[in-house]
């Protein structure tokens, strides 16, 4: 079952799912933004009311309630014949059942220059971020003029959200703010009393009403109307009427006149009964329906148990939209103006009771009750699953070693990778590396794997040659498995073939849970390589990339990370450590490793040991992932932490650090961490800019090279 969109219905149908799973059945959401907008709070937001999260559902720790997986993309088509969803950033999605409720957006595509010049107010996050360049222009004094067109309430209650702000942000700047609307009057769908208190509210404000006026064309000084009449403005919003994505056009799916899907009495797409759909972006068949919020909300429930019915093999249940719906539109202030059933009403308390209704409706997704069952005790996939050093070293401390010539780093003095003499003009350089998946992301996970592996081969300067896959498929049925290993060993393949890795060959076979793992071969000049140890007092000691995977995956698994910190994480450890090792050619490289299962600290000692010398790093200067402060505040660690937690008697001030609240980051055990490099300190500032431009944005010096045998920690400023 494949969701796309995450609109108003669908988090019902994600809360239904939630509450009450269906056994058998795998849940896939795919969605553009993790967070999805409340419309009904936007402008709220813009006038300053409600922070982001008020009025944003957190899409991941719903879908991980209803047992689903996230994939963060854009649908950009379907394939209906072979039942995929071609999306903008990864394999097509095979599904059996497919319910789409992707909204809509304003109606730019008859107007000259709208697109180019005019704001959106849909999609919600790009119109945000826009609006606070707009914001931005008018605090400098660049923009004085707001225009916005559409009439209708979105429309209305925007501007006065817009004016609200605007004014009170920037003083007594002479402003001025227009409305131009098609019609004959504002929010032409409303009773005539309606729209008089709102005209009072526009004329008190000295809000110019421009109706009647038809934008013809949009352009840098402002809007050009049909009859050829300008209006000056330095700023255009758009809010008309919706319209559908461009794309269904070419899915051969039955829609109208206007490009919606039609769509039957118990929400079907006409034809497809394996397709289902609801919001803006249907054309109800029965009967007319207004494009609004409230109408998406109501068919959530019709929806859910339409998808339980079509799960089941039971008659679907008809959408019988309501009549009439009570509409409560903010005037930009904590002031609301009502109507239901022809009567309207308006007062600051209407504004306190849209204010109540938008927050426990909002409660729903994003404070789900606690489930029987629900349970802190998991074990950590990704780096989180590897087994602790210590285990590791009592384990293999009595192994007999063969002793061979060619070997020249091998178990005696470990490293990233093994190294062998094969009597070329080069090095042969070996590494291995296999865990649980820990996200539900098949695709990504594939090009995490593969990056994590790589890392060993960077660390070590080596070129990567190839390739060995080893697989772990669950149970399932043959068509899912396959789909799933398609789309792991694709993602997998892209970071290798970035690489100049290729995949020779591999292993799969099935067991409990998902996973994979390489055997990579590369080689190395026989006088480049790096190792851990050769770190030298002064150097300076640079990491790549923000930690914090551990602590996310951990909180994500227990469905309490916000999906945009998962989200991040996992960009993070997509990105390869290549170009951060290219980086280094012409600079002198002491000592590098890749930080993974042993965390920062346990990699940092592991150099300091073999070099022979101490360290100092600074907890401040060391980049974090977004989300990570907050994960491990709560005391949500990875499986892995505890045994991490073994090594921190070799700190040598542990006592004043152990208690600082970002000290248990040091143990986080990271899945395709960064490089931790040793450099004079002199060269370490330009190889940090060098990584800056080559895309690590966070990578920093986080502290230094000493004399002695000790790591002190100290908290920064
Ligand atoms: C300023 C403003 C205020 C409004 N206020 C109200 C109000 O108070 N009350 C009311 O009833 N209505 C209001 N509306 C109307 C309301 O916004 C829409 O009717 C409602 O959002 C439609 O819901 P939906 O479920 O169809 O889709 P949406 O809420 O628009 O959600 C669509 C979802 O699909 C995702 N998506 C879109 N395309 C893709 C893709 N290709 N691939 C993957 N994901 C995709 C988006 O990220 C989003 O999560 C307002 C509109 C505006 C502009």
């Amino acid at each position: 079952m494949v969701l796309v969109g995450a609109g108003h219905a669908h988090v019902a149908v994600l809360r239904s799912f939630a509450m009450l799973p269906v056994a058998g059945v795998r849940l896939t959401l795919i969605i553009r933004e993790v967070d999805t907008p409340y419309s009904g709070m936007l402008p709220g937001f813009v006038a300053g009311h409600y922070g982001f999260d008020d009025i944003h559902i957190d899409t991941g720790p719903l879908t991980r309630r209803a047992g689903g997986r996230l994939y963060q993309d854009e649908a950009i088509g379907l394939d209906i014949a072979r039942r995929l969803v071609l999306c903008c950033d990864r394999p097509p999605v095979p599904y059996d059942l497919l319910s789409l409720d992707i909204g809509s957006r304003p109606n730019t595509s008859a107007i000259v220059g709208a697109d180019s010049y005019a704001i959106p107010v849909k999609p919600i996050d790009g119109f945000l971020t826009r609006f606070e360049a707009l914001r931005a222009r008018v605090l400098t004094g660049a923009s004085r003029h707001v225009l916005l067109v559409g009439g209708g309430a979105g429309g209305v209650e925007l501007l006065l959200s817009v004016e609200r702000r605007l004014r009170r942000d920037a003083g007594d700047r002479d402003l001025r703010f227009t409305l131009v609307s098609g019609g004959n009057d504002i929010l032409p769908s409303f009773p005539a009393a309606f729209r008089t208190r709102f005209r009072a509210v526009f004329a008190a404000r000295g809000i110019e009403i421009r109706s009647g006026a038809h934008v013809l064309a949009v352009d840098e000084g402002g809007v050009t109307l049909t009859d050829q009449k300008r209006i000056e403005a330095d700023e255009v919003l758009w809010t008309t009427e919706a319209a559908p994505s461009r794309w269904l056009a070419e899915t051969g799916l039955a829609l109208d006149s206007g490009g919606f899907l039609r769509v039957d009495a118990g929400l079907h797409a006409i034809g497809h009964p394996e397709i289902l759909a609801a919001g803006d972006m249907v054309s109800f068949d029965p009967g007319t329906i207004p494009r609004s919020g409230v109408y998406a909300v109501r068919a959530g429930p019709v929806l859910a148990a339409n998808i339980r019915a079509r799960l089941s093999g039971r008659q679907p249940r008809r959408y019988r939209p309501q009549r009439d719906a009570l509409y409560l539109v903010s005037t930009g202030d904590t002031h609301a103006i009502g109507t239901r059933n022809g009567i309207t009403f308006e007062g600051d308390w209407v504004w306190r009771l849209k204010d109540r209704i938008d927050r426990r409706f909002m409660a729903r997704f994003n404070h789900l009750p606690p489930m029987p069952g629900d349970t802190d005790d998991m074990r950590c996939g990704g780096c989180g699953a590897k087994v602790g050093a210590l285990v590791l070293s009592q384990a293999l401390a009595t192994l007999p070693r063969v002793a061979r010539a060619d070997v020249l780093v091998g178990f005696d003095a470990p490293d990233d990778a093994a190294v062998l003499d094969t009597g070329g003009p080069d090095l042969s350089v070996q590494t291995v590396d296999y865990f649980r998946s820990p996200i539900d992301d098949p695709y990504r996970f594939g090009m995490i794997a593969a990056n994590h592996s790589l890392g060993d081969l960077y660390a070590m300067g080596a070129e990567p040659r190839t390739a060995l896959a080893i697989v772990t498929l669950p149970h399932g049925p043959e068509d899912k498995l396959a789909s799933d290993l398609a789309a792991m060993m694709q993602g997998a393949n892209e970071i290798l073939a970035d690489a100049g890795c290729a995949l020779v060959g591999g292993h799969t076979g099935e067991g409990a849970e998902l996973a994979l793992g390489f055997a990579l071969t590369g080689r190395v000049g026989r006088r480049s390589f790096y190792r851990k140890s050769g770190m030298c007092p002064g150097d300076a000691l640079i990491l790549t990339k923000p930690i914090g995977t551990g602590t996310l995956l951990a909180a994500d698994m227990r469905g309490q990370a916000r999906a945009r910190w998962v989200q991040a994480a996992i960009r993070h450890m997509t990105h390869s450590n290549r170009a951060a090792a290219e980086a280094l050619v012409g600079f002198t490289v002491h000592a590098v490793t890749d930080v993974t299962g042993f965390g920062l600290l346990g990699h940092l000692l592991e150099m300091i040991k073999a070099s022979g010398v101490g360290a100092c790093i600074e907890l401040d200067r060391i980049p974090i992932l977004d989300g990570a402060r907050e994960t491990i505040a709560r005391g949500i660690v990875s499986s892995m932490q505890s045994q991490n937690e073994r090594s921190i008697g070799a700190v040598a001030n542990l006592a004043q650090v152990r208690l600082l609240p970002l000290f248990p980051l040091l143990l986080d055990p990271q899945t395709a961490g960064g490089l931790l490099i040793a450099l004079p300190l002199d060269e370490a500032g330009q190889y940090v800019v060098a990584l800056h431009h080559a895309g690590y944005a966070h990578a920093a010096i986080i502290g230094a090279v000493t004399e002695g045998n000790s790591l002190t920690i100290t908290p920064g400023t």
